[in-house]
């Protein structure tokens, strides 16, 4: 059927009639309706464009969806196919095809649109193998893959029309190195060898030729040899009871014209151009006809693979195994069974379908777009599709874009930083912010597959040690690691400095020129960095450094340097020493998720993760990933509770914050009726933990209607209270 059509070259549109028939033909409820609205509209969207054919632009969807027919998709699927480039090349818009195609086809033709987008970038040649992995990650929805690559289908069979050289040899090649390998991969071979063919003949038109020639000599001289080993193979196998379906071709000029160039072989030692299938009913067959064939005919070394028992990455099983059949023809033979070769020919579909016990075994029956469009339907997430589908091997490695449409490959989770880092060193430790598809977003927010990251940069800008908690790749982590390691030095030194000071503001005399250079050396400290580093750290004491300062003046002093005090409350993912406060309006304590805010100047306000301020605060602030340190204890917590307007209630309540240690920093009653009170309660507690026990024994007592922490005050009520 292929065939037909592609050796026509001016195609006469597929009538709507036609089209609705033949789905009909494998489907009897498709909606027909659906399918001749999308050809109306399609048809109206298009108007008077035309191809480089010269036929109308129109006819181009239609054959797509044609091709697609032959394949069995579902209705949608064909109205996808017949909508696909309305988008793109006319004034429809998205909400039209949502308002008359249902969510599903506008999502599907979204996708399509998308990849096309992608395609128009793809000039790249190193990227072709991401760009099959992007294409393939991005299509959750196998049917948009197979528009598709329906549509790249009629492209390469019109491609002759384009008047321009260049532009066949850069659509053939990206035919060659993307698409065809994509039809493989999942499992679409006959799309895949008339490309390969297509491509093939545009981009080596002379070794085309010359196969082609020598394909067509040799079936001339040879009479209907294809014919006569085919029946030879069968009766040999039906003489021993496997009963088997034997089919034979020529190979395809490219496969051919891909081994003579692998091998450095010319067409004449290339023998086994003839290949043979041969279908038997289960694999305990596949195994007594290979026998059989070896015995009866010598085996071509080295040419035997099994690949049922270790089948290929994509599913496919086979055993393929090279004959000499007389001393001049070497023939290739691929040995399967039925389920086996379903699904060579239609794809992982057809897998499922075996799979679940629903198809009768023949090819054609609609059992395998039923259960293509059930698994899509019910799969609740791209990645169970994925899982399906095999294309497992991508689920963990997302693809975004640079502005200037560079493809970045990013492990799963990745963020803006992590995107920054891959792309270089140096703008990774001077991000400032980021922009995904053109909106500012926070630094920890995970790109999604296809997503056009914007890295902001800012010379003065540091790495923040608190991205640590958030970025996946290596690189980063490592550059990120290395900066707060040199940091954290350097920071160490400039407050051994400050102590530096002060001890020789308590020596009793000025310090001589040479004073420091001789500490120093009585130290047995090799430069000055390492004298403030060891005083911050506190490794040497203060005494000890007046001593070897001026001798004789450590042991009169009497000012003692205090230790550092430890705070009852530490923050991670700030810099030692830098200010911080933990916001009012949502009253993070211990235990709760917190983000840190920074405007240049001020200290940094330590919010809730899910506090409005955040989300509301300006360009000017930076996100600060924080975590409670170690032994965090003591925070305000703010309650409201809701009294029973009963005697002693508020005692009751009183009693129980007493009961569990927690401090009332704070209470007021913001609302009284006949028969409830309700007050707002800050309370110091040690933790969340803390706070649930004490929301818990509230609860349970018989005065308290309800007791809630409030996270973020309501507008209303802050000024009721
Ligand atoms: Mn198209």
């Amino acid at each position: 059927m292929h065939r037909g059509r592609a050796a026509r070259h001016h195609v006469l549109v597929l009538r709507q009639y036609e089209l609705v028939e033949r789905v009909r033909r494998y489907d009897p409820d498709a909606d027909e309706a659906l399918i001749n609205r999308a050809y109306v509209f399609s048809m109206q969207a298009h108007g008077n464009q035309k191809r480089a054919s010269g036929d109308p632009y129109f006819s181009h969807p239609i054959e797509v969806a044609g091709i697609l027919t032959d394949l069995h998709l579902d209705d949608e699927t064909i109205a996808t196919a017949i909508l696909h480039d309305t988008i793109e090349d006319t004034l429809a818009t998205p909400e039209q095809i949502e308002k008359l195609f249902g969510p599903s086809v506008a999502r599907m033709v979204d996708g399509v649109t998308k990849l096309s987008k992608i395609e128009a970038q793809s000039e790249n040649e190193r990227a072709a193998e991401n760009l099959r992995k992007f294409l393939l990650a991005m299509s959750d929805d196998i049917r948009v893959l197979l528009v598709k690559l329906a549509d790249r289908l009629h492209n390469m069979r019109t491609l002759h029309h384009i008047p321009s050289p260049e532009k066949r040899r850069r659509i053939a090649k990206e035919t060659m190195d993307i698409y065809a390998p994509l039809a493989e991969r999942v499992g679409m071979y006959e799309f895949m060898k008339e490309m390969q063919t297509l491509a093939f003949k545009e981009l080596e038109p002379e070794a085309y030729d010359s196969i082609t020639k020598r394909l067509a000599q040799l079936k001339e001289g040879g009479g209907d040899q294809i014919a006569r080993i085919g029946s030879g193979i069968r009766l040999l196998l039906g003489r021993h009871g496997v009963e088997a379906e034997v089919s034979g071709r020529e190979k395809h000029p490219y496969s051919i014209w891909r081994k003579m160039a692998e091998r450095h072989i010319s067409f004449e030692q290339l023998s086994d151009i003839m290949a043979f299938r041969v279908i038997v009913r289960d694999i305990d067959d596949c195994y007594r006809a290979l026998g059989l064939v070896h015995q009866r005919w010598p085996m071509v070394p080295g040419r035997f693979k099994d690949y049922i028992s270790t089948p290929k990455r994509n599913g496919y099983r086979s055993l393929h195994t090279s004959i000499i059949h007389n001393e001049k023809a070497r023939v290739e033979i691929q040995i399967r069974s039925e389920a086996m070769h379903a699904q060579a020919e239609y794809g992982y579909a057809a897998h499922w379908a075996y799979k679940m016990g629903r198809d009768d075994g023949s090819p054609d029956s609609m059992g395998w777009v039923r259960d293509l469009v059930e698994i899509l339907d019910h799969a609740s997430s791209a990645e169970e599709l994925l899982e399906h589908t095999r294309m497992a091997m991508y689920q963990d490695r997302i693809f975004a874009f640079t502005p200037k449409g560079e493809l970045i490959q990013l492990p799963k989770g990745a963020t803006p930083v992590d995107f920054a880092y891959a792309l270089h060193t140096d703008l990774g430790d001077q991000t400032v912010g980021a922009k995904i598809n053109g909106r500012v977003v926070p630094l920890r927010t995970q790109i999604a597959n296809g997503d056009q990251v914007q890295i902001l940069k800012s010379k003065a800008q540091q790495p923040q040690p608190g991205w640590l908690s958030f970025v996946v790749t290596g690189k980063a982590r490592a550059a990120l690691r290395r900066f707060v390691r040199h940091k954290e030095r350097d920071e160490t030194i400039a407050l051994g400095r400050k102590f530096y000071d002060e001890i020789v503001g308590r020596l009793p005399a000025q310090l001589g020129k040479d004073a420091l250079a001789q500490a120093l050396k009585r130290l047995h400290l090799h430069d000055e960095a390492a004298l403030m580093e060891a005083i911050a750290k506190q490794t040497i004491d203060d005494a000890a450094v007046m001593e070897a300062l001026m001798p004789g003046a450590g042991a009169a002093d009497v000012a003692a340097r205090p230790l550092p005090q430890r705070d009852a409350i530490s923050i991670k993912g700030l810099t030692p020493g830098v200010a911080y406060q933990l916001a009012d309006c949502c009253h993070p304590v211990p235990g709760d998720r917190i983000v840190g805010l920074r405007r240049p100047g001020e200290p940094v306000e330590v919010h809730a993760i899910d506090c409005p301020t955040l989300a509301e605060s300006g360009d000017d602030a930076d996100w600060v990933d924080l975590a409670w340190g170690d032994g965090s204890d003591g925070g305000a917590a703010r309650l409201t509770v809701i009294l029973k307007n009963e005697p002693g209630a508020l005692g009751i309540m009183a009693g129980i914050f007493g009961a569990h240690a927690a401090n009332i920093l704070d209470l007021s009653l913001v609302h009284r009726d006949r028969s409830f009170h309700t007050y707002r309660i800050d309370l110091e507690v040690h933790d969340v933990t803390h706070l649930a026990r004490i929301l818990a024994a509230l609860r349970a007592a018989s005065v308290v209607s309800s007791a809630e922490r409030i996270r973020v005050e309501q507008p209303s009520r802050q000024a009721g209270g």
